[in-house]
């Protein structure tokens, strides 16, 4: 019986010694240390045994159980260790690996584009005026010489929304509007930055939706000569020192005279080459001294104040700046093309 409790304890432990699951270790617990396991059956047979002989089993037996419940409790402890550590290596953090970059934006092209020509005139005194895209008819076209009927309107296709609004088809409306306000009272000296829209096809050079910026100074005095050195200096600021302008006579019904400037094309030099189509010279914006009609409407009067007023696609001016080819990119605003404007980058 002795032996046989030994035996028991021997298997046992070695049982516990071999197994590394926590779930096995308790099936081994059940069926040793239970009520039907093997030493309650080898404790039946005390019966047959010495009333001297019965306490040292009894005592012997109580060791064995204890052995064995101590190794499970050992290995328990152990296993449970183990399953700890596995969890922490397992939800480890490593703080070392690089982190994942955050994708940071930047300005659109013509944001900057604007940004910069806003700034330049905002450094000889003009203030930044804005007004609505969706226009009047008779600021759009009425108050700036264009009344209705005027052959001159064709120029200028526009999305009607009901025979008096409009998209506007330029942001001239914002000079007459401020021109009002001013109460026929100088000096007005303003630039107008917006969206506009007509209605055009959109191919690599037109929108039916794209920006202006105008530029009017109204006064006393105001001399064509004012207009040309402003535009000079707005040309050499915007596109080089070394550029060169030029003004050549054209139509606006809102100004007389009218003329369109050029700047010296920069990849020849003058010279003439694909970009300038042979000619030297690049058109850049249209310009003019502020038509009679157009001041007297807005409550100015008209000897005694003049001015001049320009106008200028802000895309052309990026496209030209900046080599883009195709006025749709500015507004397909796929990122790879945005990303080349950066300034993070
Ligand atoms: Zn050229």
């Amino acid at each position: 019986m002795q032996e046989r409790l030994k035996e028991l304890q021997t298997e046992a432990l070695e049982k516990i010694s071999q197994t590394s699951d926590l779930k096995e270790l308790n099936d081994i617990r059940v069926s040793y240390l239970g009520k039907k396991g093997p030493i309650t059956e080898v404790l039946k047979g005390m019966g047959k045994l010495s009333a001297e002989e019965r306490p040292k089993m009894g005592a012997l037996a109580n060791e064995v159980r204890d052995a064995i419940a101590a190794g499970i409790e050992e290995k328990q402890k152990h296993l449970e260790e183990a399953a700890v550590q596995e969890k922490l290596a397992l939800e480890k953090i490593d703080v070392t690996l690089p982190g994942r970059p955050i994708k940071t934006g930047n300005h659109h092209p013509l944001t900057r584009i604007i940004e910069e020509i806003e700034d330049l005139f905002i450094g000889m005194g003009y203030t930044v005026a804005e007004g609505p895209e969706v226009e009047k008819d008779y600021y759009n076209f009425e108050a700036l010489n264009l009344p209705k009927g005027h052959p001159a309107r064709d120029m200028q296709d526009s999305f009607y929304i009901t025979e008096e609004i409009l998209l506007r088809t330029h942001t001239s409306p914002v000079q007459a509007r401020t021109m009002e306000k001013h109460e026929g009272k100088g000096p007005v000296k303003i630039i107008c930055p917006g969206k506009v829209y007509r209605r055009d096809n959109d191919d690599a050079t037109h929108s039916h939706q794209f920006m202006q910026i105008e530029g009017l100074v109204v006064d006393e005095n105001i001399r064509m000569t004012d207009l040309k050195g402003t535009l000079e200096v707005f040309a050499k600021k915007m596109f080089g020192e070394d550029r060169e302008i030029r003004l050549r006579p054209s139509f606006f019904p809102f100004t007389e005279p009218s003329v369109e400037m050029d700047i010296s094309c920069k990849i020849c030099s003058g010279k003439g080459c694909s970009v300038c189509k042979g000619t030297g010279w690049i058109e850049i914006l249209g310009a003019g001294m502020v038509h009679p009609n157009v001041l007297e409407m807005a409550g100015f009067d008209s000897k005694k104040y003049t001015g001049f007023a320009f106008g200028m696609g802000p895309e052309r001016i990026a496209m030209l700046k900046y080599g883009v080819d195709d006025i749709r990119h500015f507004y397909t605003n796929d990122v790879r093309f945005l990303k080349q404007f950066s300034i993070h980058e």
